[in-house]
């Protein structure tokens, strides 16, 4: 029996990439069908402002294996990506970027890999970041290397989304609940046995990139909520060190009254202090106040995604 591959495509304003990605998608299908394995391409428009949905739904009424689902407005892309796996019914699928970032060149490899060698999924890294903006590199890196350390996931540097992997694991990866989803550190925590190829970073083929240095920013601060509870940790810890430091200070000030009497002097300096200890104590209140706000939406339990229109009728209903 055949098998099917659902390649996942989120895509927000990519009117101009988008045939370019169909036109290598097929080139790709007809190798995958000498090995008797089918495509699906369900394109995920995540509320694009531009002519993105009426494309996709040309290219739908021409090929059969195009589905779409159209978001009411732009939810952003985990939960496009969340769609696409809610909604695909290959016995893989892989998640793929519109702008080509994601060479479907890879597609043939990834699938070996899982066929022949018994791998679960195949990710990839891009080794080199060219054509990005230096600045964002070195703060991706930092990034990385700072999540090594306060989170017990794995989260690898430069992996992309671009990942296929069986039906297993996308099942998995839905049965996290969980509103705030940062996909990175959802594929390290599912597990499974990942095999990864490295390639060199590739540039969008057309239109631009939906990422601004803040909107990264506060994507990575998502990711360091959603995955590590070490800054919760780290007021209890500044706290027991300022403690030890209270301490030794008052030790020193009685001695110090004993051997020399109390002159008053020094509000500059207890004034300094008292402002240090309240902006650490603000900061603290601060990270908690992210961690409860996280937990406030969460237990709204809103749904990740509105969809407007699709041409998944069956599934749809199935999920009812
Ligand atoms: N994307 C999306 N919703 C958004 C932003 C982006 O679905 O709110 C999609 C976008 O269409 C593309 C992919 O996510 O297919 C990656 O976006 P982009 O290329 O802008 O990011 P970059 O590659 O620069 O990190
Ligand atoms: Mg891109």
């Amino acid at each position: 029996m055949s098998e099917q591959i659902s390649i996942i495509v989120p895509s927000y304003n990519e009117q101009e990439s988008l045939p370019y990605l169909y036109r290598a998608l097929q080139k790709e299908a007809e190798e995958f069908r000498k090995l008797d394995v089918e495509f699906e391409i369900i394109f995920v428009d995540d509320g694009s402002k531009d002519n993105t949905l009426k494309l996709i739904k040309e290219l739908a009424e021409r090929d059969s294996r195009v589905h779409y689902l159209s978001f009411s407005r732009n939810f952003g892309k985990e939960a496009a990506i969340y769609a696409g796996l809610k909604n695909c019914s290959g016995d893989y699928a892989v998640l793929m970027d519109a702008d080509l970032q994601d060479p479907p060149e890879y597609l043939m490899e990834m699938y070996l890999a899982i066929r022949d060698e018994g791998y679960d999924s195949v990710a990839t890294r891009r080794v080199t970041r060219k054509g990005e903006p230096a600045i964002r590199s070195f703060f991706a890196r930092c990034f990385y290397r700072l999540m090594k350390r306060i989170s017990d996931t794995d989260m690898v540097d430069g992996a992309r989304d671009y990942r296929l992997m069986k039906r297993s694991m996308v099942d998995a990866i839905l049965s996290l609940p969980e509103y705030n989803r940062f996909t990175k550190g959802i594929f390290g925590w599912v597990g499974f046995r990942t095999k990864w190829i490295e390639y060199e970073n590739v540039e969008r083929v057309a239109g631009e990139t939906k990422w601004s240095f803040w909107g990264l920013f506060r994507y990575s601060l998502e990711g360091i909520i959603a995955f590590s509870t070490f800054p919760l940790a780290l007021a209890s810890w500044m706290g027991v060190l300022l403690c030890i430091v209270a301490a030794a200070a008052i030790v020193f000030i009685v001695v110090r009254a004993a051997l020399f009497g109390d002159p008053t002097a020094g509000w500059p300096s207890l004034a300094c202090i008292i402002i240090f200890i309240g902006g650490v104590q603000l900061l603290c209140i601060g990270v908690l106040g992210q961690y409860v706000s996280k937990t406030y939406l969460e237990t709204k339990r809103r749904p990740l995604y509105i969809c407007r229109e699709t041409n998944i009728e069956a599934k749809q209903k199935k999920d009812d």
